[in-house]
């Protein structure tokens, strides 16, 4: 074929980019998206913009390709604008402390052996250039790339994903290919979500959903078995890839990545399918993007990096409850079931219901059932949001004084009637002691502290919740096990923690149960899911808040330093590393002998038996083969 399969269409935006191919090799005029942000007032000016300390004091290389050039002016667009994109996105890598040179294509062989290069929005190379980029990547380079980064050859004929796939294994999906994401509205919309066990998501250690501008339709993959992508395109929810694409058609897990990292011989490369512009001109979420690209920066400059697991000795979590309330004898068929199958579970449990004669032996029943934990969905289950101060005391505190009698221990997980919460409960959950809190969707995947009450834990909500399977969509038993293994597959891949909500009287209710005995069944053949309660999961993010690690280098030597400033020991503690999976560690010690490390070469993590309290552990290891 010698016709050119892609065209550009005439942007309507500042920076252009509306870059655009046509699949099935048709010169299908895609729709330009008449995106505009949220505001189309020039943004204000952040006064405490992002930034940290550059991890590299060498310069960033950004790679300069005529023939690229010469297809955006083919497209109608204009000669400097190519060469406009890449001088952007410098600018960008400049906010961040790092200085940046321009190379052409035809110069890479000049390219120091470790440099680190970015091809950004370049969709034309020669056959010259890729071999070049990928002997630079092989000879022990650091790459980042995007977009359709040599999706043509110097004359436009579309080659598809071939140098992609080259370089990291991956394959534009056939059934979808290039996808126009967009809105009820129809307007460009896309979030995505940073995976928390991704060297990439450094500075992003929350799972922020971060929301991407697009004017042009992205490519997906199909990510092959050796790579994990770091960042996947979610719904608003985090919990599925997002709906409501071309076509009506959902996109699957395997085919929600959007970012990569991985090895290419002895060098690295990160490539993500969103153009350059996607880090920029979301003005509300400027600093996340600068954070995602310094952590992108960081991972290539370094050649290992380390993280520790969120949830200490586990990549990803599930928490399972219960609001207790209509038709509450139901409780005791939940509770039967987590017994069942030896799943802890919670039950944020309306107190008056719990206190009413006819329920009294029940409860203390199931306060015997060592799988459930106690906590309030408040006294009354009425409103409180809006109500004076002493109501909100007896709703809040008031719970707690008549569900500590029933527990076994003080009750410290709360519940808001509505997903309902303003600061006043807030202060009197916290100031009555209870520790966290399961709250609405938030716009991050990991739990996180109140930023005004430190003390109090905010679960988010990722599930979708038994209200909305039974009365919005009113799915088939069968229909709605699926859609949960799908959720909890999905939001544990990105390492986040799964919530799944039900009621006594919708999903404990009759034959209902029956939908929670399948999902139990499914997470019982399936070890790999960890259920955990509420206080456990408390305990560990509070945990992992104060732990840290640092990882130095000398040579072939290794020193991993982490710090417990915890008041408590943090047993099974395991760290990841991001390393050539070729490297092995040859060697090993640590500077306690009271302390078991363990290294695992194939899973390339760390595992250390117990950090003591207030301490610093330091762990020294030899790597050899870095290079691959
Ligand atoms: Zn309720």
């Amino acid at each position: 074929m010698s016709t050119p399969q892609m065209m550009l269409i005439k942007p309507r935006d500042r920076y252009g980019a509306s870059l655009i191919f046509s699949i099935l090799g048709l010169f299908a005029l895609m729709m330009y998206i008449l995106f505009k942000l949220q505001s189309s007032e020039p943004a204000p000016s952040h006064k405490n913009s992002f930034i940290v300390p550059p991890v590299t004091h060498k310069p960033i290389y950004l790679m300069t390709s005529k023939p690229s050039a010469l297809l955006y002016a083919k497209s109608g667009h204009s000669l400097e604008e190519y060469t406009a994109k890449i001088k952007q996105f410098a600018k960008l890598i400049h906010t961040l402390g790092y200085t940046t040179k321009m190379i052409p294509s035809s110069e890479l062989s000049s390219l120091p052996n470790d440099a680190i290069l970015f091809i950004v929005d370049t969709p034309a190379m020669t056959q010259k250039t890729k071999n070049a980029v990928k002997s630079f990547v092989q000879n022990g380079g650091n790459l980042f790339f995007n977009f359709t980064a040599g999706y043509s050859d110097e004359n436009g004929k579309y080659l598809g994903s071939t140098f992609v796939h080259a370089l990291t294994g991956l394959s534009l999906n056939k059934r979808l290919g290039f996808v126009t994401f967009k809105d009820e509205k129809g307007n460009g919309s896309l979030f995505v979500t940073p995976k928390l066990l991704s060297p990439l998501s450094l500075y992003l250690p929350e799972g922020k959903n971060l929301f991407v501008v697009l004017y042009d339709k992205v490519p997906l993959y199909d990510t092959p078995a050796t790579l994990q992508p770091d960042i996947m395109a979610t719904s608003f929810s985090q919990a599925t890839p997002p709906v409501g694409i071309d076509a009506a058609k959902s996109i699957r897990q395997q085919e929600a990545g959007m970012a990569w990292h991985g090895y290419y011989g002895k060098g690295k490369w990160v490539y993500t399918a969103i153009p350059s512009y996607s880090f920029t001109d979301n003005r509300e979420q400027e600093d996340d993007f600068k954070k995602l690209l310094s952590g992108i920066i960081a991972y290539l400059a370094k050649p290992v990096s380390a993280k520790i697991y969120p949830f200490i000795d586990n990549k990803g979590a599930i928490f399972i409850s219960e609001d207790t309330e209509y038709k509450f004898t139901n409780f005791e068929r939940f509770a039967d079931l987590a017994k069942e199958y030896r799943f802890p579970v919670t039950a944020f449990i309306v107190a008056n219901l719990a206190q009413k004669p006819e329920h009294k032996a029940m409860m203390q029943r199931i306060a015997q059932n060592p799988y459930v934990e106690f906590a309030s969905h408040s006294t009354s289950h009425k409103q409180i949001v809006g109500k004076s101060e002493a109501y909100i005391i007896n709703e809040t505190a008031g719970s707690k004084k008549i569900l500590d009698k029933f527990a076994s221990s003080p009750i410290q997980g709360f519940r808001p009637p509505r997903e309902e919460l303003n600061d006043l409960m807030r202060k009197h959950l916290a100031q009555s002691g209870f520790t966290y809190i399961l709250g609405a969707t938030e716009e991050h995947l990991y739990p996180e502290f109140d930023k005004k009450e430190p003390n109090l834990l905010i679960i988010p909500r990722h599930g979708t919740d038994d209200f909305s399977y039974l009365v919005n969509l009113d799915w088939d038993q069968d229909q709605i096990v699926r859609q949960m293994i799908r959720e909890a597959n999905f939001v544990t891949a990105l390492n986040g923690i799964y919530t799944l909500s039900i009621h006594t009287h919708l999903f404990a209710y009759s034959t209902n149960i029956n939908i929670m005995k399948k999902f139990f069944h499914y997470l019982s053949q399936h070890p790999e899911f960890k259920i955990i309660g509420g206080k456990a999961l408390y305990q560990k993010v509070r945990l992992a808040k104060h732990l840290s690690q640092k990882l130095e280098q000398k040579g072939k030597q290794y020193i991993m330093t982490v710090t417990n400033d915890n008041d408590t020991a943090v047993n099974d503690l395991y760290i990841q590393l991001f390393k050539n999976p070729k490297a092995k560690i040859t060697s090993g010690s640590v500077n306690n002998k009271n302390i078991t490390v363990k290294i695992n070469n194939s899973q390339s993590n760390v595992f250390l038996n117990t950090v003591p309290a207030k301490s610093t552990v330091k762990i020294y290891f030899t790597l050899e083969n870095m290079k691959g």
